[in-house]
């Protein structure tokens, strides 16, 4: 795993963020996977922001996700392993799966945490604060058709200050790191789907440092 997590929530975030099929299907089937697990990670984004699910934090440890329309709940628990969900999708599949039900408590779990994954016309951004999802603004420097990851490019390189100028909302700061962030993280990002954590986010600084620019007042 790229990212260095803290806590229990290490291995159950780590699983989503690599979003890792352990299936040892051909090349085509895997592909196919693939596709499902950016449309989980859409639904789920897409569910939070507008108001069809809710979360619970039930125990430090334990979530409940319910669907406003019905009613319906399960319960994910994270642990020292891999996230375990109730429902029906994630018993079908069994130990490594990510449904949607524990990408929704990821996200919640969450302070603040980065989700993209590609849809069927582009690829997609998100931040997502406090379980609420929105768009994250394209600080667009080098890359106008949007936001790309999993390479050392354009598209990359506009993520990766965007990530930044949104979190430390300081555009100098920001400019300061991008190109060492793209490397490190943004470049190995999943192709598919991924969610970046806060804790990645720190780890990150813990390597590098933000250096904020400060005014000192000029006394003559
Ligand atoms: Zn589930």
């Amino acid at each position: 795993m790229a990212y260095s997590l803290n806590g229990t929530q290490a291995a159950a975030l780590g699983a989503v963020i690599s979003g890792q099929s352990k299936s040892k299907s051909p090349r085509r089937r895997k592909a196919a996977t693939q596709t499902a697990l950016a449309a989980r990670y859409q639904r789920a984004v897409e569910g939070l922001a507008k108001g069809e699910y809710t979360i619970a934090q039930i125990r430090p440890t334990l979530f409940e996700v319910r669907k406003a329309e019905d009613g319906h709940a399960y319960k994910v628990r994270f642990g020292a392993g891999l996230p375990v969900c109730a429902c029906p999708d994630w018993q079908r599949h069994g130990h490594g799966h990510v449904c949607k039900h524990v990408l929704m408590a990821s996200m919640a779990a969450a302070r603040v945490a980065y989700v993209g994954f590609r849809t069927a016309e582009r690829p997609r951004v998100h931040v997502v604060r406090d379980g609420n999802p929105f768009l994250l603004r394209h600080v667009e420097r080098h890359s106008p058709t949007g936001f790309e990851w999993g390479y050392a490019g354009s598209g990359p390189a506009d993520l990766a200050l965007s990530i930044l100028v949104d979190y430390l909302g300081n555009e100098e700061a920001a400019e300061g790191l991008k190109g060492v962030f793209r490397e490190e993280v943004v470049s190995r990002l999943p192709s598919t789907a991924w969610m970046l954590t806060e804790d990645a986010l720190v780890a990150f600084f813990h390597r590098h440092p933000v250096r904020l620019p400060v005014n000192i007042p000029a006394y003559a």
